[in-house]
């Protein structure tokens, strides 16, 4: 039997996030807010063959599932062609990918037909003003548009993701909840969390996962659903009258750096072991000098081995403390390159 690979925790390395470019066609407000960036040079971007070549070390060093992610994944060209070759990995029991939709309509069958299984869709908002209000260029229909195509090619279960920020989209709660339940979408609720830098997230920003559930519950009830952490790292409900489930994501009040079984890959070819990290491994300048599969699957097993990584915990601590926490104190790498 294959041995575990496991940091100094002892958690094991499950699941790979691979961001497949830094670009967005959206500048969300508690994500990539600035007009421009300075953008990855396409000669810096992995090619396909190099992530899937990266993705099978890393499958064979036991991880189960792959998500796709970005800045946007859908305004990588060809995208199609690498989901293909991802799902042909041996060993990959999963192959999902978070979009923000947009572009989904027209790429949801060719991505269903390529082996893609189920989709994330980021959607923080039903309402037009408040959707345009927090993505500052997207807007709602197309991405309704989108994800009820994914779903009716299959894509499925489909998960809404919904970032919840104090004063912007705090009193859509329920209707977002509505609207899943209606539609048939599991919803999860994220807290906005200090990801990167370039948000300015400060904790009044914050609506926490008590809030949520309680404004849910006092209109649908909601109880525990069966295992916990049963889509981690959300924590599940279900509806006492049936209408299926919901979950919330409390990076922020309860973190679960415990369960984290999570590597990243980023668009330019680092590894990178937690969303709140300041740098990743460079694994593009060893493939692209040549280095043999051992001594790559050897490079990512040390950074693996040697990770420690629990800073949602920490924050909580400090949350907590008398200095309190100032996330401008901490370099992040922004979340346009982790995807999340
Ligand atoms: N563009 C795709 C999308 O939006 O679904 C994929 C990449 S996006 C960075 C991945 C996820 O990160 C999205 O669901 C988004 O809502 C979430 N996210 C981004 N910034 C966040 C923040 N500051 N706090 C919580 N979640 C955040
Ligand atoms: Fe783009 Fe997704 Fe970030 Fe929004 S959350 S700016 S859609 S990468
Ligand atoms: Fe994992 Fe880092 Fe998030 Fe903790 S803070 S759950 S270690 S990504």
């Amino acid at each position: 039997m294959k041995k575990v690979l496991r940091d100094v925790h002892q958690r094991p390395l499950e699941d790979l996030r691979i961001s497949v470019t830094d670009r967005c066609n959206f500048r969300c407000t508690y994500c990539m807010p600035l007009d421009e960036y300075e953008w990855l040079h396409k000669s810096k971007i992995l090619s396909f063959e190099e992530i899937e070549r990266l993705a099978r070390l890393f499958v064979e060093l036991g991880v189960r599932r792959i998500r796709l992610t970005g800045g946007e994944p859908l305004v990588r060209q060809g995208l199609t062609e690498l989901v293909a070759r991802l799902a042909a990995i041996p060993g990959v029991e999963d192959l999902a990918m978070t979009t923000n939709a947009s572009r989904l309509a027209k790429l949801a069958m060719p991505l269903r037909e390529a082996g893609l299984r189920r989709v994330t869709v980021s959607v923080d908002s039903v309402r037009p003003e408040t959707f345009r209000r927090m993505t500052q260029r997207g807007d709602l229909a197309p991405a309704l548009e989108g994800l009820r195509e994914a779903k009716r090619v299959g894509l499925t279960p489909i998960k809404l993701n919904a970032v919840i920020e104090k004063g912007v989209n705090d009193g859509e709660i329920l209707e977002l909840a509505e609207f899943a339940r209606s539609e048939g979408y599991e919803l999860r609720f994220i807290e906005y969390m200090d990801v990167g830098n370039a948000n300015r997230w400060r904790s009044e920003k914050l609506v926490s996962k008590a809030e949520i559930l309680r404004t849910v519950a006092a209109r649908y009830p909601l109880r525990p659903a069966g295992e916990p952490r049963g889509s981690r790292p959300a924590a599940d409900y279900e509806y006492v009258d049936g209408g299926g489930k919901v979950g919330v994501i409390a990076s922020v009040t309860e973190p679960f750096c415990g369960d984290c079984t999570r590597a990243r890959l980023t668009a330019d070819g680092r590894l990178v072991t937690c969303l709140f990290a300041s740098t990743g491994e460079d694994l593009k300048t060893p493939l692209r000098e040549g280095a043999a599969d051992d001594a790559l699957r050897e490079r990512i097993a040390a950074v693996w081995r040697g990770r420690s990584d629990r800073y949602s915990e920490a924050r909580l601590v400090a949350l907590g403390s008398a200095g309190g926490y100032r996330p401008e104190d901490h370099a992040k790498i922004e979340m346009i390159s982790l995807g999340g």
